[in-house]
């Protein structure tokens, strides 16, 4: 298991980059994003981040902006996304990225019917899946909640379109969320990648590990007794510190504290 933190978009990229660095994660998910993460902007400071990402030996992980749409009931409109995560594609493989995670978003069902955004979503993720496959990523598909993908629609996807999942565990963990325990026995196999945060119980809090209602310790032996691969750490907090403790939270939990405090030795010869 290697831990991730993510960028926001809001702030300065490669500053970010070496706040990463500094705290010791082993890799940065790049959310190539509106207004400071754009495709045109990675492009234009491609050495300068490769630099950031290279002076701390860490690797890359890119994830989509999640507000657009995969289902779109106008075809022009979905076109002209798609033309958008291809630019994202592009900025994704100059950062070196492999995984490449998208989220869903659906319409109220007084716009669009389920059946019809499924449809769409199906056509969508089939072409954008192989375009990213061309180019080296795995495009992987993050749960939400209710106003996404369910668990049994995520099974019906995945029987049209061989793609991975991207398991957002606070995301199941809100008011309308199926639950950690039901995405793990239904969809483990197609795990390829992890989001991890904490939440009260009823909104998408995106808290820092302890802080909100959920049972870390729980949570954690869950997910380890299924997974084990690269899990970023989704903490949107304005205080950095609350991320490097749930780095070294998830450390311990995960590893035990000898290996934790071996590691930091490793470190700090
Ligand atoms: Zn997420």
């Amino acid at each position: 298991m290697i831990i991730g933190a993510m960028n926001n978009p809001h702030k300065g990229l490669i500053e970010q980059i070496h706040l990463f660095g500094e705290m010791n994660f082993d890799y940065a998910e790049v959310t190539i994003e509106h207004p400071h993460a754009r495709p045109e902007w990675i492009e234009r400071h491609k050495k300068d981040v490769l630099d950031a990402l290279q002076s701390y030996n860490l690797g890359t992980l890119a994830h989509l902006p999640w507000y657009f749409s995969i289902a779109h009931p106008y075809e022009r409109v979905q076109k002209a996304i798609n033309s958008e995560f291809t630019q994202a594609f592009r900025a994704a493989q100059m950062l070196g990225a492999q995984k490449i995670t998208l989220h869903t978003e659906t319409l109220s069902p007084s716009i669009q019917s389920r059946e019809s955004s499924m449809q769409n979503a199906v056509s969508t993720l089939k072409l954008l899946h192989k375009e990213a496959t061309n180019m080296g990523l795995d495009l992987l598909i993050e749960n939400l909640d209710a106003k996404s993908l369910s668990i049994e629609e995520f099974k019906t996807l995945f029987s049209q379109v061989d793609m991975g999942l991207t398991l957002d565990v606070g995301h199941t963990q809100t008011a309308k969320g199926e639950g950690l325990e039901n995405y793990l026995r239904a969809l483990a196999p197609r795990i390829r990648h992890v989001h991890l945060h904490d939440n009260m119980g009823q909104n998408d809090d995106h808290l820092p590990l302890g802080a909100g209602r959920m049972e870390v310790e729980k949570v954690v032996k869950a997910l380890k007794s299924k997974y084990d691969g690269t899990i970023t750490l989704e903490v949107h907090s304005d205080d950095p510190h609350y991320l490097e403790y749930s780095r070294q939270r998830l450390d311990i939990l995960w590893h035990g504290k000898k290996k934790h405090l071996e590691d930091q030795n490793y470190l700090q010869p």
